[in-house]
């Protein structure tokens, strides 16, 4: 092919949901991979990522497209970061160009210039000036601005008004000048980062930071830890040295997990500039924690899942906290997990990565058994804190009380009388999962779900939890007129209704996704436990992240019995951390605790392995029992998951897909399905599913790539939304 002259090609990827690059004529210089630029593509202008500079392309140089301009200068992602995302794309089989764009905020993908804004600040005009004695305020701006400039914010929280500025720039004695934030270099900052109001570790805690503080280069580390061993004074200290040498530390922790009380323990110890990277910020506050991290301005960067796509200008360490949460797995669009793309980064870097839980994942257990992680072990508490007592009450032929029994209610009753706060857990929002017309039968179910709504007695409405749709409680029945609607079953409003009439005397509060929508409610509540204004806990597991409250001596979890007879066979592995986790919220300070489990299978081995020999070794039988079916971590799966307002054309779609696959495939690779989801009908689509499971990775990829190509081949998948998932995490 020829390309004209003073011209040269260019193959980017664009946030199309395409697998595959694209190619475009560019004038020189070119510019280099990871600068955007804006192409047009269809009758659109969009932004592009430049990947690299082909010398031939597969379309005649007739037919290439110009790019429109080049949005930068220099690459706005280095070299490091385009490998890692090169590997995710084949990894992951997905769409390079949402695989890119998903690592840059949305101002970038936007084609916003990778800048810092610049912000206002005040400056004095005359270093002499001064101002009459009696206007003190205006004194006090001139003492703090005779120092350095400030932005109105920053004097706002001083005492100094927008008024009392106003009055100084009338009087030509400062003035407002536009400049970019100041980006200091903390490694120049002195050697004192930490404070050194450390604790003095224990044992275990030592052994811990030493082994990670002597391994070089890539390392990874398993630090198992029950809940309150002080897994994050490890984490502290462990990062000490590679901050003190300059380099910067990524945290990671769950969408949960970043509260300001995380936060606040990370500056408390260290004098660095910390930033935070999660979904509740807003546009341009990303770009610039982005930016700044980026550039090395930041030293310490928490984050949720996409901050692992950060770039990082000397990143020298990776920690992964509560390692084991789901949220770290990207349930739609691009669908990777951050701790796997963590462990990767932290090999192409050569650099340590520990990741810590009071739970591992089974996946974690096992890569620590076969010698690939180091395995550091928290076994004990420091100081006074007790480790709880674990009772398991049986359910069976106990008249309940709102699901909670008479004996429950006596250890609640002991609790509360001696000044202590009890915490019940239920994860079933609502009033009651199902509502039903006492005379005739007639049960209210989603039009578009095969599911029953929720009713929510607060608001007066049904509520489908898989669809989101709602509607007005009917004041009869549709079907026979009868007013005798009730609900069945149980959510956390009963429970909270229940207790407040046994227990009027005692503050409650429900914590749930109902009553935490509106921002800084969920922050609001955890307050007032902790100031003691509620003595009475209900929630959903959101209550059970993380938090700390000294005075909660007794947990429970009402209703065990779902997770033991669940279809996914990670569901006792969840419901096990879950239940740890839960646990954990007892006996923290010096109080000791109690936790107790309601179900009709007390003897149930998995239960009585938890409640009476710990995670480790429930962990340890349920890994045989997977090794004896060769489910994973024990073998890999791959899900292609497909969805249709009619069942037959996904059914069409997967049974055409299996037919062509089968011939090729390997015996060692497991092809089961099309099988429906468990809830087949979902928001009006009906959805299938197709699970391919090998021994290894190599060939589970091999036939992943088979089915993507012959889907490309078929008709039928163009009546279909379908998606590949590669380490489900969950199977529907
Ligand atoms: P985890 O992260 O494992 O749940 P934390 O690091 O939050 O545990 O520690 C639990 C509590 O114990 C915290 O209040 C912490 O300050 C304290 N702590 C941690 N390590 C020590 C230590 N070596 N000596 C005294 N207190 C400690
Ligand atoms: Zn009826
Ligand atoms: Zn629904």
């Amino acid at each position: 092919m020829s390309i004209p002259p003073q011209s040269g090609l260019l193959r980017v990827t664009l946030p199309v949901p395409l697998r595959r690059e694209f190619d475009y004529l560019c004038p020189l210089p070119l510019p280099a991979p990871g600068c955007r630029v804006s192409v047009p593509f269809g009758n659109r202008t969009m932004t592009a990522l430049v990947l690299s500079h082909p010398a031939d392309s597969d379309i005649d140089a007739t037919k290439l497209k110009t790019i429109g301009a080049v949005l930068d200068e220099e690459p706005i992602l280095a070299e490091a970061e385009l490998r890692l995302l090169a590997w995710a794309t084949q990894y992951y089989l997905h769409a390079p160009g949402e695989v890119y764009f998903q690592a840059l905020p949305t101002l970038l993908r936007k084609g916003e210039a990778a800048a810092y804004r610049s912000t206002a600040y005040w400056h004095l005009l005359d270093a002499e000036a001064g101002v009459s004695a009696q206007a003190v305020k205006q004194q006090q701006a001139l003492t703090l601005l005779r120092q350095e400039p400030l932005t109105a914010g920053e004097l706002e929280v001083r005492g100094i008004s927008g008024a009392i500025l106003q009055a100084l720039a009338k009087k030509q004695l400062i003035e407002k000048r536009e400049q970019l934030p100041n980006i200091v270099d903390w490694r120049t900052t002195g050697t004192e980062v930490a404070d050194e109001n450390k604790p003095r570790l224990t044992t275990e805690q030592a052994l811990a930071v030493s082994l990670i503080q002597s391994a070089h280069g890539f390392s990874p580390f398993l630090l198992e830890g029950i809940t309150g061993s002080g897994k994050t004074e490890v984490y502290l200290q462990i990062m000490e040295p590679i901050l003190k040498s300059g380099k910067q530390v990524l945290v990671l922790v769950p969408e949960i997990g970043l509260t300001p009380q995380t936060i606040s323990r990370f500056q408390q110890r260290f004098k660095l500039p910390i930033s935070t990277l999660h979904s509740g910020m807003n546009e341009r506050e990303r770009l610039d924690a982005w930016l700044s991290c980026r550039d090395g301005g930041t030293a310490i960067v928490i984050g949720t899942r996409s901050a692992l796509l950060t770039p990082f200008a000397r990143l020298g360490m990776i920690i992964i906290d509560e390692e084991h949460d789901t949220s770290f797995k990207q349930q739609d669009g691009f669908r990777y997990h951050a701790r796997d793309l963590a462990l990767l980064r932290a090999r192409q870097l050569d650099i340590p990565i520990v990741l810590g839980s009071a739970t591992p994942s089974f996946e974690s257990l096992h890569n620590a058994a076969a010698g690939k992680y180091q395995l550091l072990t928290l076994s004990q508490r420091p100081g006074t804190a007790t480790v709880a007592e674990h009772l398991l009450l049986d359910s069976k032929h106990v008249q309940m009380n709102a699901g909670l029994s008479p004996q429950l209610l006596q250890l609640v009753e002991q609790e509360l009388a001696k000044g202590n706060q009890v915490m019940l857990f239920l994860n079933r929002r609502g009033y009651a999962p199902a509502l039903l017309c006492h005379d005739c039968g007639w049960l209210a179910d989603c039009e578009r779900c095969d599911a029953h709504y929720t009713w929510h007695r607060h608001s007066s409405r049904l509520h489908c939890h898989h669809c989101d749709h709602q509607r007005p409680l009917p004041p009869s029945c549709p079907s026979c007129n009868s007013r005798q609607l009730v609900g069945t079953g149980l959510g956390t409003e009963q429970v909270e209704q229940a207790l407040s009439g046994l227990f009027p005397q005692y503050g409650i509060i429900r914590i749930d996704r109902d009553n935490t929508r509106r921002k800084g409610s969920f922050q609001q509540h955890l307050e007032g436990i902790r100031n003691g204004k509620y003595q009475i806990l209900i929630g959903t597991q959101m209550l059970a992240k993380g938090h700390h409250f000294p005075d909660v001596t007794l947990v429970a979890m009402l209703d065990a019995d779902g997770a033991l007879f669940a279809s996914d066979f990670r569901a006792t592995e969840r419901f096990a951390q879950l239940y740890i986790q839960v646990a954990g919220r007892a006996g923290r300070a010096s109080k000791p605790g109690r936790v107790v489990l309601q179900t009709h299978q007390p003897e149930h081995a998995l239960l009585q392995d938890l409640a009476n020999q710990g995670y480790r070794h429930f962990a340890h039988s349920a890994l045989q029992e997977r090794q004896a079916a060769a489910l994973p971590p024990f073998s890999f799966q791959a899900l292609f998951r497909a969805q249709a307002t009619q069942a037959e054309q996904v059914q069409t779609f997967l049974q055409q897909l299996v037919q062509q696959l089968l011939p090729s495939l390997p015996s060692s690779v497991l092809c089961l399905g099309p099988l429906s989801a468990q809830m087949e009908r979902k928001a009006g689509q009906y959805r299938y599913q197709l699970l391919l499971q090998a021994g290894n990775r190599r060939e589970l990829a091999a036939a992943c790539r088979l089915a993507v190509a012959l889907i490309d081949t078929l008709a039928s998948a163009r009546k279909v939304r379908w998606s590949l998932d590669i380490d489900p995490v969950e199977l529907w």
